[in-house]
Order: structure tokens, then C-alpha cells, then sequence
């Protein structure tokens, strides 16, 4: 059973309660959406993976020693029907994982034990309308969303999506701040003087790297 992969490397992770903590990153290539503030343009289409047997995934995953955490991402790791198996594996081979996912795709197979990152995209990305909203019933108190902000338009409708929509106290809401439009500071305070329930998301790994990370992935070995 194979899937298409971008890269493989050890680093920290940078955001969501789980920022800050070392975790392997399995990038899956290929992404449905075009987001305009993307990071990863690299592993947008299909073609910049290269073909692995989940079984050798998880080799590759075991010549990293001592890890604790893998992060499955993308691209748009539910694209490829394959990386709910690979989860499955992982699992199995005990270790703890985390999903990343841009929300459009069903996540009704991702395996319990995963914890979901879930976007929910906002305007400005310019696929605004992309979430798929029956997800909001896979989510569990483990999960969380994540919302990016690039402007006012974004928050407004991140905060108007959270009011009809999330009635659970217990999930995790992040607001991530496109910082070379709305400062961190600036959503800080747009963040206590509206009174939400949500956490500041910031990414640790542009704190610690703004030139880029070391080595700057594509690691695989
Ligand atoms: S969903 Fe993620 S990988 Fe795909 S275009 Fe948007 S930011 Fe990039």
C-alpha cells in the first residue's frame, strides 16, 4: 500500500497546544486547495512526492530514535485514501499522532486515537467556503481547529463561525495571525477585548528559524 511523500524530518512543532515538543513530520504530497498565505507550495501538487509503501514509512519513521510524536501533514494528508491506513500503522507501532488537515475532506475514518488539527478556512485564503461542516461531529475533546487570520474580514467570520457553530467549551479554538498583515499583539487584543474562548497561535518554528529551518527539510532517509 503506497502513498505519495513530500518529506520526512525530526524537528519541533510549531503550533497548536502541541507546539514546542519534538515531532517527526511525514508531509504527504498534493493539496486540493490553493491557499493564497501557503507555506508549503512546494508540496501542493502531487508530483513533487515520491511513492512509499506505508511499511517503509514506518522503517524510516523507526531509524529516527527516540520519537514520541508524529505529525502527518501536507499538502492534504486525507487526499490520498492511503494515510488513514498509515495512521492505522503508526498507531499500532505505538506511536502518538497528530493530524493536520485543511478541513475539507471527511474525517470520519481518521482513527480515534489521532489528535485533529482542523482548519477551517477563512476568506482571505480565498477558499473560504471549503470546510466541510459535517466534520464539526468527528471532532473530540482531544481535537482542534484552527483558524487563520489575515485581516478583519477573517475575523469576523472566524468569530461568527465559532458563535453558530461550536457549542463544545472543551475543544481548542486557534487564531493564527498572518503576521505580515495583523500583528500578533493586534489579534491579542482583538482576542481579550471580544472576551473568546480561543488561544493565540503563533508559529514557534518562524520565531525560532525566520530564515527558515535548519537543513530545511525534505530530510527522508
Ligand atoms: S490547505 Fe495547506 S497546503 Fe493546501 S494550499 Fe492551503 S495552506 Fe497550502
Amino acid at each position: 500500500m503506497d502513498l505519495i511523500i513530500n518529506e520526512i524530518f525530526y524537528s519541533l512543532q510549531g503550533e497548536t497546544t502541541t507546539a514546542g515538543f519534538p515531532s517527526l513530520f511525514i508531509r504527504l504530497a498534493g493539496c486540493n486547495l490553493n491557499c493564497s498565505y501557503c507555506d508549503t507550495v512546494y508540496s501542493r501538487d502531487s508530483s513533487s512526492g515520491k511513492k512509499m509503501s506505508i511499511k517503509d514509512i514506518i522503517v524510516t519513521a523507526s531509524s529516527y530514535k527516540y520519537i514520541h510524536h508524529i505529525t502527518i501533514t501536507g499538502g492534504e494528508p486525507l487526499m490520498q485514501d492511503n494515510s488513514i491506513f498509515l495512521m492505522d500503522d503508526l498507531i499500532a507501532a505505538g506511536y502518538n499522532i497528530q493530524l493536520e488537515t485543511n478541513g475539507s475532506f471527511s474525517l470520519k475514518n481518521v482513527p480515534a486515537r489521532v489528535k485533529k488539527i482542523v482548519d477551517v478556512k477563512t476568506p482571505s485564503c480565498g477558499n473560504g467556503k471549503s470546510f466541510l461542516m459535517e466534520n464539526l461531529n468527528y471532532l473530540n475533546s482531544t481535537d482542534e481547529l484552527k483558524f487563520v487570520i489575515l485581516d478583519t474580514e477573517d475575523y469576523n467570520f472566524s468569530v461568527d463561525f465559532i458563535k453558530k457553530n461550536i457549542h463544545s467549551k472543551n475543544l481548542v479554538i486557534n487564531f493564527s495571525p498572518v503576521t505580515d498583515n495583523i500583528s500578533e499583539a493586534s489579534l491579542a487584543a482583538m482576542i481579550i477585548n471580544d472576551n473568546l474562548p480561543v488561544r493565540l497561535n503563533l508559529q514557534l518554528h518562524k520565531i525560532l528559524w525566520p530564515k527558515g529551518e535548519p537543513g530545511s527539510h525534505q530530510e527522508i532517509r
